[in-house]
């Protein structure tokens, strides 16, 4: 509930600040929402759904975020219907969608293979949905035309797919998805094949390209990167199970396990023993005795604790602060905008700290002692 209400919040702030920026494009949400509940997919003993439930806004982009084999287009694909679910629901605007066949659920659907009719020019490929609903021809053509348009195709019209890149003809497949303006558009790695910048900039593509349709997105990933850029919540996965859902922020700030705090961004775990608790923040020691504070939301017990520390997070300075760690440094290297300093705690962990603010101080050396602190906000304890 408190994700939902964070999303929501996110959301109407990103609105407000487009209006604000006399953006006009958008054309409010005509998504579907969409229930999954106590979704089961078994092969023999094997579940590759494993009791999932999800609740999907209507208009919201949403992704499922996961190791390969976590489960991730096993669910896409019960939701589009290529697979039946052994038990469970899952519900289209409040209908049961079971006995739906693919064709007729009315989604739109992009694949990391583009799977464009080669002897088809761009024009056709897009146009082919609209054909094959029985749309007028006067119609059709300039729904073709407006959706080229939108996807920045209009001069590509006339091509063949053999005569446009890859980057292209994955944009032919999203216009082609997106020309019947359907409710939901599930998107399973569509960009996996792309290099990284063709996927940076198709993916702010596509995140216009929600902003403007309103549609539900459901987007699958194993890259954490794309995930944080282009959702309005991640469920991340892993062994057919939801293991957290939350805003992109959440997920990186707050995440609920070590599975989780791994997966997502870079992260350092310190072993640790709360100590105190006032509220949501806790005095812990590390294992060389060496106090520090942190925040959690769960009921964490006084006891051994995990806790993560964000690379980016930590500062470092030549002479003790209040709650700082000693530490000593085993590697650093100068990357250009960023330090990427590895450093030894006293007590054990190695930590990964990268540093921006290095200008008129010398680039610290192998062996040099030094002083890790953080705020006590960008220190979680793991549940
Ligand atoms: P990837 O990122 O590699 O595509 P994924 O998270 O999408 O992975 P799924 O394709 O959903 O994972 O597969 C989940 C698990 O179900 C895997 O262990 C896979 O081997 C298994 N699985 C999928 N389809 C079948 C099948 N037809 N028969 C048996 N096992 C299957």
């Amino acid at each position: 509930m408190a994700d939902k209400l964070a999303w929501r919040a996110e959301r109407q702030n990103a609105a407000d600040a487009q209006s604000g920026a006399g953006d006009t494009t958008r054309r409010g949400v005509i998504g579907s929402g969409i229930a999954i509940r106590d979704v089961v997919k078994a092969y023999g003993i094997f579940r590759a759904a494993d009791e999932v439930s999800l609740d999907i806004e209507p208009g919201e982009f949403i992704t499922l975020l996961g190791p390969s084999g976590s489960g991730k287009t096993t669910l896409l694909n019960l939701i589009a219907g290529f697979q039946r679910l052994d038990e469970g629901e899952i519900l289209v605007d409040g209908k049961p969608v079971h006995d739906v066949p693919t064709h007729k659920r009315g989604f739109g659907m992009v694949f990391q293979s583009y799977a464009l009719f080669p002897n088809m020019t761009v024009a056709q490929n897009v146009a082919f949905p609209l054909r094959m609903a029985g749309i007028d021809r006067a119609t059709a053509d300039r729904r073709v035309a407006e959706t080229l348009e939108m996807m920045r195709l209009s001069e590509h019209a006339g091509k063949m797919p053999s005569q446009m890149s890859g980057g292209q003809q994955q944009r032919v497949a999203i216009a082609r998805s997106i020309v019947l303006r359907p409710k939901v558009v599930l998107m399973d790695e569509p960009l996996s094949a792309l290099d990284r910048r063709l996927r940076e900039s198709i993916q702010i593509e596509i995140r216009q390209l929600h902003q403007t349709l309103g549609s539900t997105i459901l987007f699958v990933t194993h890259d954490q990167g794309e995930a944080l850029t282009m959702s309005d919540r991640i469920a991340v996965m892993d062994a057919g199970k939801i293991i957290q859902i939350g805003t992109p922020t959440e997920i990186y700030r707050h995440p609920k396990d070590r599975f989780v705090a791994s997966f997502v961004g870079e992260s350092n775990l310190i072993e640790a023993e709360v100590v105190q608790k006032r509220g949501n923040t806790m005095t812990l020691k590390n294992r060389a005795g060496y106090v520090f504070s942190a925040e959690s939301r769960d009921a964490i017990d006084v006891g051994r604790a995990t806790v993560l520390v964000r690379p980016e997070r930590i500062a470092i300075s030549a002479t003790p602060v209040p709650n700082s760690i000693p530490a000593t440094v085993t590697s650093a290297l100068f990357l250009g905008e960023i330090v990427r300093i590895e450093a030894e705690l006293e007590g054990g962990e190695t930590l990964l700290i990268r540093c921006t603010d290095m200008a008129g101080r010398p680039l610290p050396a192998v062996g040099d002692s030094l002083h890790v602190s953080w705020n006590a906000e960008d220190c979680w304890v793991l549940s």
